[in-house]
Parts: C-alpha cells; structure tokens; sequence
C-alpha cells in the first residue's frame, strides 16, 4: 500500500515548483529585444537560432503545462477519494509506479497499451 499523503505532499510541491518555472519561462518569453536591427551580416543564422530557441521554449512550456495538468488531475483524484486507481479500469494503479511517478492517472497495463502518441494521462 502506498503512502498517499507522502505522495499528496509530493504533489503539491511538485505543483508549486512547475508553478514557479512555468512562469518565469513566461516571463523570460516576453519579446523585449527580438528586433536587434543594423547588423544586416549574419542575420539569417540568427533569425534561425531565434527560432530554434523559440520553438524549444514553447515545447518546453507545453511539457510543463501538461505535467501541471496531469498533477492538477491526480490531487483532484485525491479530493474525490479515487486517487491511486487507474483512470481507465479502475484498479489500483501499482504503488511502486506511484511512488516514482505521484502524478500517474493510469496502471501500467492500461499505460502501455495507449498508442506512443497519446503520451500524457
Ligand atoms: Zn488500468
């Protein structure tokens, strides 16, 4: 049996963390000097590195949202008393997944038989 408090703890923390990260990424996002005009040399590679570097921001922000909702999901779980069952079949999911990953919403026979790109719950 697992420790659920221990893992709702784990949660909330893990919460506030992403919280935090999350928005300093937004802040950091802020378009505040992507015009450096008069300097007409190189300015193609550079345009490419800013995208690149746009792009991998927004894919990281993207991964923290859908870890924040997936924990969002689970403490609301522990609210509603089902936290720790699968929510495909209803069985308890394994404790041993649990406690490496507080925030899983699916037993590993359910999570494995998703397709790889319905990753996520
Ligand atoms: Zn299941």
């Amino acid at each position: 049996m697992a420790d659920f408090a221990a893992l709702y703890e784990r949660l909330q923390e893990e919460r506030e963390h992403l919280t935090s990260k999350l928005a300093q990424l937004k802040s950091a996002n802020r378009p505040s000097s992507d015009k450096r005009e008069g300097n007409p040399s190189g300015k193609k590679d550079e345009e490419a590195s800013q995208v690149l570097e746009i792009e991998s921001r927004i894919r990281t922000e993207k991964n923290l949202e859908d870890s924040l909702s997936e924990i969002e999901h689970a403490l609301e779980k522990y609210g509603a008393g089902t936290y720790g069952s699968c929510d495909s079949c209803g069985q308890p999911i394994e404790p041993a997944r649990l406690e490496a990953l507080p925030r899983a919403s699916l037993c590993l026979k359910c999570k494995s038989s998703q397709s790889p790109n319905a990753r996520g719950r």
